[in-house]
């Protein structure tokens, strides 16, 4: 069991955790999703969050006390939530580091919006986590990414665990291997022999050949990683 937070500008969007195997972990009470509205903490009579960058340049940047308030009105009474800032100045988000997440009683998720958050904030929080080496206009859909990514490795969310251990990543540095489901043939494409014969020990033999080889042309970086693990 997680408990997730997310501190967003748009408690809305996240109206999406409301479908598929979050939606259903949710139901199951194996997660928890609450959502804080970041511009009820906001300042003065137009709960103003964000403000003109010091220095001058273009756009708003986030204040920091409406975040400082937030996190001290969620923290309070919660034990162990490890508190994330979504930005795509932090660390790459990996399967490593979803595990490690996975391991506590609750993560605090901070999207920000405009352009970006004041430095200070940064002090606030146990982690900055990027989803990738690209700029989005908000942290929402990088916390939905955190959220599914962590819930499915919970007890009990996913219908089959063994999924778990064949995908992509399971060892951080390998891809899975091809599948094929019917029909056995599609458009002059055979489903390769070897998946047809039963034998478990040349088709277990097949797939550890075919995940190397993947990694290899298609993820080069992950596979010079794992020559040297
Ligand atoms: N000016 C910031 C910079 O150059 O680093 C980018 C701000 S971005 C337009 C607004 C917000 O979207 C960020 O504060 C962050 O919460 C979120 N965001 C955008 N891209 C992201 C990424 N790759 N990973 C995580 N969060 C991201």
């Amino acid at each position: 069991m997680i408990e997730f937070h997310v501190i967003t500008l748009f408690p809305a969007m996240f109206a999406a955790l409301e479908h598929g195997l979050v939606g259903r972990a949710r139901a199951r009470g194996l997660i928890t999703i609450t959502t804080h509205d970041l511009r009820e903490y906001g300042l003065g009579a137009y709960r103003q969050v964000d403000d003109t960058p010091y220095g001058g340049g273009s756009g708003m940047v986030m204040r920091p006390e409406p975040i400082a308030a937030a996190l001290d009105a969620v923290r309070a009474g919660n034990r162990d939530l490890c508190a994330l800032l979504m930005t795509p100045q932090g660390e790459p988000l990996t399967q490593t580091i979803v595990r490690e997440l996975a391991g506590h009683h609750g993560l605090i998720l901070i999207a920000g919006r405009y352009e970006g958050f004041d430095e200070r904030v940064r002090s606030l929080v146990d982690r900055e986590i990027s989803i990738g080496d690209y700029v989005l206009s908000g942290g929402e859909l990088p916390a939905m990414v955190v959220v599914e990514a962590v819930a499915r490795l919970l007890p009990g969310v996913l219908g089959n665990p063994q999924s778990l251990t064949e995908e992509s990543f399971a060892d951080a540095t390998l891809l899975e291997y091809p599948q094929y489901t019917r029909p056995e043939e599609f458009r002059g494409m055979r489903v390769p022999e070897v998946l047809l014969s039963g034998d478990h020990g040349r088709i277990r033999r097949w797939r550890e050949e075919q995940a190397r080889r993947r990694t290899a042309t298609r993820r080069p970086d992950l596979s010079a990683r794992r020559e040297k693990s």
